[in-house]
């Protein structure tokens, strides 16, 4: 038994290393092995709603987060003083270190061979997929393959009226493969990202940029990591000016976007400075984060300043920025278009409908981002290796994981447009806080061997630890005369009969400041904890006694909706001839393919009624 993953990116990054951690022989290829991790954009991780999926990633044996730890050079909890729910971690990670560190963990991994080679074509004999042809002319036997190419299917970089053939800048696209997924039917559109320029830093006036530095104490991803080793650095803000604005409008039609040369769709959320300037005209200026790609070289990223501009125009644009006069590029930036396969396709285990032992994960499946295509990768590596051994899927719910959101949208929406995760797609925000993560996904962890007896014993120490202190806060009297009186008064809490430490923190009066002097009183509080800080306990706490209501009503509401997840749509199941649905209602039913009746319930278009009726067929049928 043995499975492929064709891609070194961050989806093949967590697909080989996780099959290979539950324990099947795997094999990652990739067109070049010095570009294993490679953050084909900025050097940076997470931040709201992506962060929540590195954790959630980190908490099923993923990779990320304890790569983004060990090579990152700016943390930064993003909206740190809003709830817990909606706080995302993020990290500038060091762009060289990275590449690095990720081949040292796929190195280290046990039963995973690392090849360097381009896929041409897969190979099935008698109905059964049976290995992959590289285009040098070998053969990688296998019975599952998981394909995360990127941008590379039939990939063109555009930088103003040019277009060449490449799969990310300096690399070549992927062609044979490309060809060989559209000749077996797939549907397939093409779709379009862009970054960058990158400066010198020694031609930057750094002394008139705002320096932003991360948090005090950087906070790591992984529930695993000891602390953060790297050496932290500020990132910078410039603002774009009245020239900036000029060199673009003078010169739209230069653009690649705009001067018709792409046919591919852009990513919504990270709108191109060409597109920044002509889609808000009444907003002087755009920010631009100038942030540093590497502790190793002198490479600085612009983020913000993506653009498809000729270079002239690029580097007239760059020098209009206060501080940037003399700058001068390293590497230009550029728009990318691609193919990328509808996600319509796939089943909710990432699996391709209809293609016997072949998965789909990361941006071929029409998302953009590290954290979506490593979210993708770890899903569709677990799900190939319990297909191998004859088990069903495994499908996180869009109450349990980010990931779980995504790829519900993914498999049940589709996406015409580069698929971003934000926190507005996901309906269940309180029960995906992301520091909660581990707790949250242990028993997904248990059921599919994602993690080591080590890792599971300190996620359940953890668990016990945060229980044992929710006992203590609910046995801890509170009365005027006992040491938490003074706290309460400072709350400016009048105590008649007392409470227990737990109502008092449960009072939004009680800052953390207050909360942090309350539970200091407790024995064994300050107790040490590797790479975890007591705040950060703290703040848990605070969240799960002062939203227990919200959550338990939540929890009502979703077991309506989990008792659909499990109405199953049987794979046969005709919607043609059903009575009573509309003829809209039936073609969405037989475009999307529902595998169950909560995943019906949520394509656009399909009605109430039109659920409840189909929920009577159904057991009809039975
Ligand atoms: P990739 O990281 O692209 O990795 C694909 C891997 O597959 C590569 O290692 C490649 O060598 C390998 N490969 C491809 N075909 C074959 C083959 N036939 N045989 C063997 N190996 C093969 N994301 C954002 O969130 N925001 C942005 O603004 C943004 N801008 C981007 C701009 C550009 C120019 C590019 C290229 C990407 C950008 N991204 C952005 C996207 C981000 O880089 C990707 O979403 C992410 O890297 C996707 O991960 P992946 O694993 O799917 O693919």
């Amino acid at each position: 038994m043995q499975l492929v993953v064709i891609g070194g990116g961050h989806a093949g990054i967590e697909a080989a290393a996780i099959a290979a951690r539950m324990g099947v022989p795997a094999v990652l290829l990739t067109m070049n092995l010095d570009q294993l991790g490679q953050m084909s954009c900025n050097p940076s991780i997470g931040g709201v709603g992506k962060g929540h999926m590195v954790r959630e990633l980190d908490a099923l044996g993923g990779a990320m987060g304890r790569l983004t730890d060990a090579t990152g050079i700016h943390f930064r909890i993003l909206n740190a003083s809003r709830g817990v729910a909606v706080r995302g971690p993020r990290a500038q990670a060091d762009r060289v270190k990275y590449r690095t560190a990720s081949r040292n963990l796929l190195e280290g991994v046990p039963g995973l061979r690392l090849v360097q080679g381009v896929a041409a074509e897969l190979k099935w004999a008698g109905g059964r997929l049976h290995g992959v042809e590289l285009v040098d002319g070998s053969f990688l036997p296998c019975d599952a393959v998981v394909v995360t190419s990127g941008t590379f299917l039939n990939g063109k970089v555009l930088i103003g009226e040019r277009k060449l053939d490449s799969g990310r800048a300096g690399e070549p696209p992927s062609t044979h493969l490309a060809q060989q997924l559209r000749a077996l039917g797939l549907r397939c559109r093409r779709l379009k990202t862009g970054t960058s320029p990158r400066v010198n830093a020694d031609t930057i006036d750094f002394s008139r940029l705002e320096p932003q530095w991360g948090d005090p104490v950087p906070r790591p991803f992984s529930f695993f990591s000891a602390g953060i080793p790297q050496r932290q650095v500020p990132c910078h803000i410039v603002h774009t000016t009245a020239e900036t604005e000029r060199a673009v409008r003078e010169n739209l039609g230069r653009s690649s976007m705009y001067g018709g040369h792409v046919e591919g769709v852009g990513p919504r959320y990270c709108p191109s400075i060409e597109d920044k300037f002509v889609k808000f005209p009444g907003k002087d200026s755009h920010q631009i984060f100038v942030e540093p790609d590497s502790l190793e070289t002198r490479e600085i990223y612009l983020a913000g300043l993506s653009t498809s501009m000729p270079v002239d125009v690029q580097e007239r644009m760059v020098r209009s920025l206060p501080g940037f006069e003399r700058a001068e590029i390293l590497r230009p930036g550029y728009a990318i278009e691609y193919d990328s396969f509808d996600p319509l396709q796939l089943t909710r285990g990432l699996q391709v409908a209809g293609l016997e032992g072949v998965w789909f994960a990361g941006q071929i499946n029409g998302t953009t981002g590290y954290e979506e295509a490593a979210g993708q990768g770890l899903m569709a590596g677990i799900n190939a290796v319990r297909s191998l051994r004859g088990q069903e899927p495994v499908v996180l719910g869009r109450d349990r994981a980010y990931i779980g959101v995504m790829i519900d949208d993914l498999v049940t929406k589709g996406t015409d447009e580069p698929y971003r995760m934000l926190t507005a797609r996901a309906e269940h925000r309180l029960a995906l806080a992301c520091d909660l993560a581990d707790a949250r996904l242990l028993s997904v962890a248990r059921e599919v061997g994602a993690l080591s007896p080590g890792e599971l014993g300190t996620v359940e120490a953890r668990m016990e630890r945060r229980e044992r202190l929710r006992e203590q806060c609910g046995e801890a009297w509170v009365a005027p005369t006992s040491p938490f009186g003074p706290i309460a008064a400072r709350a400016g809490l009048t105590l008649a009969s007392g409470m227990t430490l737990l109502d008092l923190l449960r009072r939004q009066q009680v800052t953390p400041d207050l909360a942090d002097a309350a539970l200091a009183l407790l024995p064994g509080w300050e107790l040490p904890q590797e790479g975890w800080d007591p705040r950060w306990e703290r703040d848990i706490l605070l969240f799960e006694t002062r939203y227990q209501a919200f959550h338990e009503r939540e929890a009502r509401l979703l077991q309506g909706q989990r008792a659909w997840d499990h109405v199953r749509i049987p794979v046969d199941f005709r919607v043609e001839h059903l009575p009573g649905l509309s003829t809209e209602v039936k073609e969405k039913l037989q475009r999307h393919r529902p595998e169950t009746l909560g995943q019906a319930s949520r394509i656009p278009g399909i009605t109430p009624a039109a659920v409840t009726l189909l929920h009577l067929l159904l057991e009809r049928t039975r």
